[in-house]
């Protein structure tokens, strides 16, 4: 049961072979006895959860079920959900009950959704490898000695270890696709405004993005189907109909053009995980698609950028964390300044701290040209570098990660090294482009991912793409040993 995708679940609840409260409770009873390998989840909310499938398996039997319907998955720590801890790993949230839901969390409740609880992350979702986390890390289920990459850690891990069969993430700079590369399942960043940010714990406003982590593409669109969509409270939601990104993931690649962009195969890529993509990108010759090499120029300078705009947003958006309104409260502060200085200090975990510096120094008058302005002009290139080579080809593809998964503590005291491990993702949000990663193989015994990119609202050619890999290969359906 445990190996099924939503989209083998969903056919099994509509035909009556379990129900929504079996399911869920399955779900629960197995995260109960195995997560303690994982520390996937933060808050499970089992009680919810159960009248959340009661209330599926109702609508089952009164034919008012949708496709969604009774499906269990579990939401990152970073949506906001009415009455349950909503912590963005943070001690910061630690005591936060929210007081209302995310848009996507309403979306999945009005699908019928089942939420199984909130996973692990980086706090305030900064990190690529989940070990920021005030709970812990969360471990890699390939290896439990490794990370599981960051910053949707947790929603990767749980769903790798089959705790739940989706998930869903945000990225900011690789946050869903990296960990999904990490731990072997499928990752969807959708385009920028696609996918509501209302109710979803801001970290960087122009980069962060939710999207869907799955064991398939298949159930990407499903769960796709389920977040996108015009927001009145996010206005930089985009007003664009939904399409079903289901309808579309049979059409044949008899013509599709590929690029393979020479600065994602770099020096510092790992040997096997070249060879694992250039196999992949062999399969989808396979399947009629032809394949030239482009050139993404200022792929090297994303890194740079982002790390001068991405703290730059935060250090703004976490201001709202004072110790006033909510959230952790020092002890006996003796004036104002006391209180917002000993909030934020004892609130708030190294790398939130790091980022916040970083950003208030950009920000400053001063300085403000010599980084943010240059930043901005650098993502403006970026931007620039990827129309071109998309007026050219269908879809971008390449590596999601330089490396497999690292082990626990070996970047901790580099954070340029940790930093590097979103080299090719990091771009697209700059840019503001959908991209997805699929399990392309192992190297060591770990999973590696192939990226696909496209251009705007090209969810649909993406899911396409990523579907028909799939049919021709079985690395998703790989799980790590023993599970
Ligand atoms: N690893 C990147 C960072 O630390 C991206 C994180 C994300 O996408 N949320 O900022």
């Amino acid at each position: 049961m445990f190996d099924k995708t939503l989209a083998e679940l969903a056919q099994g609840l509509k035909s009556g072979d379990f129900s929504s409260v079996e399911l869920t409770q399955a779900y629960l009873n197995r995260i109960k006895a195995e997560d303690e390998k994982y520390n996937s989840y933060i808050t499970v909310t089992e009680e919810q959860a159960l009248a959340q499938a009661k209330a599926a398996d109702e609508a089952i039997a009164a034919g008012t079920a949708g496709a969604f319907t009774g499906l269990p998955f579990a939401h990152k720590d970073i949506f906001c959900t009415q009455g349950v801890r909503t912590s963005c790993a943070s001690k910061m949230l630690d005591n936060f009950i929210s007081p209302y839901n995310a848009t996507v969390v309403e979306k999945f409740n009005a699908a019928g959704g089942v939420m199984l609880g909130k996973t692990n992350m980086d706090e305030f979702a900064m990190g690529s490898s989940n070990e920021s986390s005030f709970y812990g890390a969360a471990k890699n289920p390939w290896n439990t000695e490794c990370v599981p990459g960051g910053s949707s850690g947790g929603s990767a891990a749980a769903v790798a270890a089959q705790l739940a069969p989706a998930a869903t993430g945000t990225d900011t700079g690789g946050s869903i696709r990296q960990p999904a590369a990490l731990c072997g399942i499928t990752g969807l960043k959708p385009t920028y405004g696609r996918v509501s940010r209302f109710g979803m714990i801001a970290f960087a406003s122009s980069l962060d993005q939710g999207g869907p982590m799955t064991k398939t593409a298949e159930d990407a669109a499903m769960m796709l189907n389920v977040m996108a969509g015009f927001d009145k409270h996010d206005s930089t939601s985009v007003d664009r109909a939904v399409p079903d990104y289901t309808a579309d993931l049979n059409k044949p690649l008899d013509g599709l053009k590929i690029g393979l962009p020479k600065e994602f195969f770099m020096d510092d890529l790992d040997s096997e995980i070249a060879e694992r993509t250039q196999a992949a990108i062999k399969e989808f010759e396979k399947l009629g698609a032809t394949v030239k090499e482009v050139s993404l120029p200022n792929t090297a300078l994303s890194i740079p950028a982002y790390y001068i705009i991405a703290p730059a947003e935060a250090s703004s958006n976490l201001s709202r964390f004072d110790g006033v309104r909510y959230g952790y409260r020092c002890e006996n502060p003796v004036d104002l300044e006391d209180l917002y200085k000993r909030s934020r200090g004892e609130g708030f975990g190294a790398e939130v701290k790091r980022r916040i510096m970083i950003g208030a120094y950009a920000l400053s008058e001063g300085f403000y040209d010599a980084y943010y302005n240059k930043a901005q002009q650098i993502r403006r290139l970026i931007r620039d570098d990827f129309a071109k080579v998309l007026s050219e080809v269908d879809v971008i593809m390449g590596p999601t990660t330089p490396h497999p998964a690292f082990k626990i503590g070996e970047k901790t005291s580099d954070p340029v090294a940790m930093y590097m491990e979103d080299i090719f993702t990091i771009s697209l949000n700059l840019a503001g482009l959908p991209g997805m990663s699929v399990p392309c193989g192992t190297v060591n015994g770990l999973p590696t991912g192939l990226q696909i990119i496209g251009d705007y609202f090209a969810e649909q050619k993406l899911l396409n793409v990523a579907h028909q890999f799939q049919l021709a290969t079985d690395w998703h359906t790989q799980s790590p040993q023993g599970i």
